[in-house]
C-alpha cells in the first residue's frame, strides 16, 4: 500500500519542479500553469497550434538530419530561439539527453508532462537533474517511472 502516497507526492512535487525548472530555463510553460501542473492525461490531443511557416520549417531540418529533438512531436523553441539557427544540429535536445545534459526548457516541460519520446525515457531523470540539481534526482526517477513505466531501478545513474 505504499503507492498512493509517493505517486501523489510526486505528482506535487514535480508540477512544482516543472515550473521552477521551466522558469529556470527562460521558457514560460503556459499550458503546465494553466492545469495547475497537473500532468494531462495520457491520448489527450492537444494539439499545439503551429504557423506552417514553423512546421515546415522544422520538417526540412528533420529532413536535413540537423533536428534530433528527444520529443514524440519535435519542440519549436530550438527553431525559433535565434541562438540555435547557426548550429549545426539546430535542435541538439537528443543528444544532450543521452549525455546526462538538460535538453530545452521546452523538451524539459514536455518530458515531465509524458510528451518525451519514450524510447528515450531511461535518460530522463539525469538529464533533467543537471538543469534542477541531483537533490531532485530521486523523485524524477519516481516521476519519469510512473509516467513512461520505466523502473526506477532501470534509469540511467
Ligand atoms: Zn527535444
Ligand atoms: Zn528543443
Amino acid at each position: 500500500m505504499l503507492t498512493r502516497i509517493p505517486t501523489a507526492f510526486a505528482r506535487y512535487a514535480v508540477g512544482t519542479l516543472a515550473i521552477a525548472a521551466a522558469a529556470a530555463a527562460g521558457y514560460w510553460a503556459a499550458p503546465l500553469l494553466h492545469d495547475g501542473g497537473r500532468a494531462a492525461p495520457q491520448g489527450a490531443a492537444e494539439p499545439r497550434a503551429l504557423s506552417a511557416e514553423v512546421s515546415e520549417g522544422v520538417r526540412a531540418l528533420i529532413a536535413s538530419g540537423r533536428y534530433q529533438c528527444c520529443l514524440q512531436n519535435p519542440c519549436t523553441y530550438c527553431f525559433t530561439d535565434p541562438s540555435h539557427q547557426e548550429r549545426a544540429l539546430v535542435c541538439d535536445c537528443l543528444e544532450e539527453v543521452v549525455n546526462g545534459e538538460a535538453p530545452c526548457g521546452e523538451c524539459l516541460g514536455e518530458i515531465l508532462e509524458g510528451k518525451g519520446n519514450p524510447l528515450l525515457a531511461e535518460y530522463f531523470a539525469a538529464a533533467i537533474s543537471d538543469s534542477l540539481g541531483e537533490a531532485y534526482l530521486p523523485v524524477l526517477r519516481e516521476k519519469i517511472e510512473a509516467t513512461y513505466g520505466i523502473p526506477a531501478a532501470q534509469q540511467v545513474e
